[in-house]
């Protein structure tokens, strides 16, 4: 970790001009991160254009949990901007290339990228690679990073990184939850970030077009060996006129069933692909179940795309977790 950060402040020496990147359809913690470096390279005096593919989901458009978030953009190769050329690429919460999606373009492809990330399942493709699975969240890696390099954190990073931490680890009750994590988040209070801000306006909040969803899709909910699922149709996203954006709120509450280990949602999208989101309860895994369908994740939190009709990869992922869910049952069971 630290080899990679001595790295990184090498590859930063005389880098002018950087490009910040994150997942498609990001979370609390891409932007977070990812605007949360954007504020502590600028104040380092560095040149940076923060793009998402998706743009800002519209619970963190808000100055008090995103400040910044007006500047993101989607397209960072538009002419004005190709013009200035870029330095560096940073890669923000993503564990593949693929998953920062059209925000990266070919063009890119000759110009240094740093990878920082938690996931499990990282694909360590940077030219350096800040990678830590047992980090809460990529803005606590920005967080080492800029502790590590002695960087002032202003109270706008402050606040994107708290964001960061507190989404990911939802207030403190999942992941890597340690004591020195709290003391990450009681320092970016102390420099002026709030956490009431991001669980009243992020974290417990949701539009009624997605509360409805819930009501359908849980309508139809099933539950087989322990897995407890449901699909969400085209069709059942528009009696709710429900618009395609990150929710992984419903998958959350659907694995605090009892009868369950694991809780799956596949959701069909307009693009006729299918959205895989899983989630594990304690004891359990299903990163290397999404790594395999060609996504990625943590061990309790994972997902992927599939090329397949909604009906085929229900059976699909089922058909895996079942396999999944044995061998690790088994495991568990052995002296
Ligand atoms: P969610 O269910 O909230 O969309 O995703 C849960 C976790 O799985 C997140 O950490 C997310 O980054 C990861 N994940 C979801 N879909 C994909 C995917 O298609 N590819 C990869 N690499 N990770 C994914
Ligand atoms: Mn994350």
């Amino acid at each position: 970790m630290s080899t990679a950060i001595d790295a990184f402040d090498s590859l930063l020496a005389g880098r002018q001009r950087i490009l910040l990147l994150s997942h498609v359809n990001p979370d609390g913690d891409a932007i977070g991160s990812q605007l949360g470096l954007k504020w502590l390279l600028e104040a380092q005096g560095r040149q940076v254009i923060a793009a998402n593919q998706d743009g800002v989901p519209v619970l963190l458009r808000a100055d008090q949990v995103a400040p910044g978030w007006q500047e993101m953009v989607h397209n960072p190769m538009k002419p004005k901007r190709r013009g200035n050329g870029y330095d560096l690429v940073i890669a923000l919460d993503c564990s593949d290339l693929p998953r920062l999606g059209k925000a990266y373009s070919p063009a890119l492809a000759a110009t240094p990228l740093v990878n920082i990330d938690h996931h499990i399942t990282n694909l360590h493709f940077g030219a350096v690679n800040i990678v830590d699975p047992a980090a809460s969240s990529t803005a606590e890696l920005v967080w080492r990073l800029a502790d590590a390099l002695g960087w002032p954190i202003g109270p706008q990073a402050a606040q994107c990184l708290l964001t960061g931490i507190v989404t990911d680890t939802r207030s403190f009750r999942v992941g890597h939850v340690t004591p020195g994590l709290l003391g990450v988040a009681q320092q970016l209070m102390e420099a002026g970030a709030s956490l009431a801000a991001v669980n009243e306006l992020v974290l417990e909040r949701r539009d009624v077009d997605t509360i409805c969803l819930w009501g359908h899709a849980l309508a139809e909910l099933r539950l087989e060996e322990r897995i407890i699922w449901t699909a969400i149709p085209q069709t059942m996203r528009a009696r709710c006129n429900s618009v395609e954006q990150s929710d992984s709120g419903l998958a959350n509450f659907m694995v605090g069933a009892v009868e369950a280990d694991v809780a799956l949602i596949l959701t069909e999208r307009a693009d006729g692909l299918v959205d895989v989101g899983m989630r594990a309860a304690p004891g359990f895994n299903v990163a290397q179940v999404a790594l395999a369908l060609g996504g990625g994740g943590h061990p309790r939190a994972a997902g992927c795309t599939l090329a397949l009709p909604l009906e085929a990869a229900s059976q699909q992922v089922l058909a895996a977790l079942k396999a999944a869910l044995a061998q690790q049952r088994h495991a568990e069971q052995r002296p």
